[in-house]
């Protein structure tokens, strides 16, 4: 448990108390040199904002090494990029300067005590929904090797602290291509806003929405997975297992920070209300067992029936690459009615840790080019493309975290550990029963009994979305 002892995460965060970073009127600037690096700033550290959803100042702790900007302007190309003349800090919640900074002054906003608030309430009904990569990020806090994957053990933990019930993000996941697999086919057929760029990374999304709003019509409308998850929880799950929607407290237990912002966006509400009540990241959740003195291995369990069967596609969805992998294998099926070959199940191309990869499939009679990548300063390269007519591709996945979500802020800290994590989802995608969502029993359920067709009416009002233009966030 040497990394949580690391993180103190009992005690007074200053963003919430009394220091308010940014007062009204202050400014930000720095200096850079021409190849655009930061050279000279006025801050040594992040002002990071009381009100920010996902992020944690504690202020104590800032040794004023500035690692964090310097991760936030070259990385995620935010800091540096505007004028804070409202005593606003401009934030996609990536969680970038949290694992840049070794003092842990930064962490992501905790939410776990008011989760375990919840599950002590007798009127809750709690159900924790499980994201791909926390299965290879938990053995860390509980001596396995990085990168070990735990399953079975990590659902009888939950249920061993009260969840009432366990689901499997990975079914959304599933959900999630069916819907973005749909989409890009009708994009093609009607040679309409391509490339249709990914959706699931709620700090990708923010960031076009900040900087590049004549964009946004690429973007797929498909929600991300956690985002359908929520949406499916409240409506189908209830109604099925005979529960007032009303008394859910619905969890999402993820890798990301970005999450903690998503779940508060008023366009992914349904019929007004919140889908998502907590993120809670692999972190808290190792916190929250400790605090309740209950072992990782102390108990197996099997996730709930109606949203815990996924399959490989959805499992790959925590690395870079995988939503793509996944994304092709429907799309390949929907246009030749036949599964495809090997070579595009595991579609080597944009497997591993370049910054951007591509790769070109024939599907059909459609020759497919896609590129994949992560971290803004890559996207930018491919946002610039889209932008002055030069981009050559049909599809594009972004992810803000080096290696995708097994990277994100909400995971033990470790670049090495990266692509063990990769390698552990892969291997599962690899021996799993079923590796297509079209062959999902669960999904198909859903689609019979709740949601009709792809993108139909119960689809584009639960699982799809708008974005709208926050280029006002920014004060040049
Ligand atoms: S990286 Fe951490 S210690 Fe360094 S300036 Fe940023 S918050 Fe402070
Ligand atoms: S969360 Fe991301 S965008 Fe926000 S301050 Fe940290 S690195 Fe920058
Ligand atoms: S890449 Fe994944 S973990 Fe990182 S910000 Fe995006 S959704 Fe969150």
């Amino acid at each position: 448990m040497d990394k949580i002892s690391r993180r103190k995460f009992i005690g007074k965060c200053v963003a919430y108390n009394t220091t308010v970073i940014l007062g009204t009127g202050w400014f930000l600037s720095c200096t850079k040199d021409s190849n655009g690096a930061i050279i000279n700033s006025e801050l040594e550290y992040l002002p990071i904002q009381h009100d920010n959803p996902a992020i944690a100042l504690w202020r104590e702790k800032c040794e004023e090494c500035g690692d964090c900007i310097e991760a936030c302007a070259e990385k995620q190309k935010v800091f540096g990029t505007y004028h804070a003349s409202a005593g606003k800090h401009v934030c996609i919640h990536c969680g970038t300067c949290i694992l840049a900074c070794e003092e842990s002054a930064l962490t992501e906003k905790y939410d776990w005590q008011d989760v375990l608030n919840a599950i002590d309430d007798p009127s809750a009904i709690v159900i924790a929904s499980i994201s791909p990569s926390v299965r290879v990020g938990i053995g860390d806090y509980f001596g396995m090797q990085p990168g070990s994957f735990i399953l079975e053990n990590l659902v009888g933990a939950c249920r061993a602290v009260g969840f009432d019930f366990v689901l499997d993000t990975n079914f959304s996941a599933d959900l999630t291509i069916m819907e973005e697999a749909g989409e890009l086919q009708k994009r093609i057929q009607e040679n309409n806003n391509l490339p249709q760029f990914t959706s699931c990374c709620p700090a990708w999304v923010k960031y076009v929405e900040i900087y590049y709003p004549s964009m946004l019509p690429y973007l797929s409308t498909a929600k991300s997975p956690v985002s359908m998850q929520g949406s499916m929880v409240k409506s189908y799950f209830a109604q099925k297992k005979g529960i007032d929607p009303g008394r859910i407290v619905h969890v999402a237990i993820t890798p990301c920070s970005a999450k903690k912002f998503e779940i508060t966006r008023e366009d992914l509400t349904v019929d007004g209300s919140q889908v998502t009540d907590y993120v809670i990241t692999t972190n808290e959740l190792a916190m929250l067992l400790k605090q309740r003195n209950i072992g990782l291995f102390d108990q197996t369990g099997n996730f709930d029936s109606l949203m815990g069967e996924a399959s490989g596609a959805g499992i790959i969805f925590g690395n870079t690459g995988g939503v793509t992998r996944a994304a092709l294998r429907t799309a390949y099926y929907n246009v030749t009615g036949t599964n495809p070959p090997a070579n595009l199940l595991d579609l080597q191309q944009v497997q591993g840790l370049s910054g951007i990869k591509e790769a070109q499939v024939t599907i059909g009679t459609t020759v497919l080019k896609i590129a994949v990548c992560y971290e803004m300063r890559n996207a930018r390269r491919l946002l610039e493309q889209v932008k002055n007519g030069s981009c050559k591709y049909h599809f594009i996945e972004v992810m803000a975290c080096k290696g995708g979500c097994v990277g994100g802020a909400g995971q033990p800290a470790g670049s090495s550990k990266i692509q063990k994590r990769i390698s552990a989802l892969n291997n599962s995608d690899a021996t799993a029963s079923i590796r297509y969502c079209h062959e999902n029993q669960e999904i198909k359920a859903i689609y019979n009994d709740f949601i009709g067709e792809v993108g139909g009416p119960a689809a584009k009002k639960y699982l799809h979305t708008v974005y709208n233009d926050k280029s006002n966030l920014l004060t040049k």
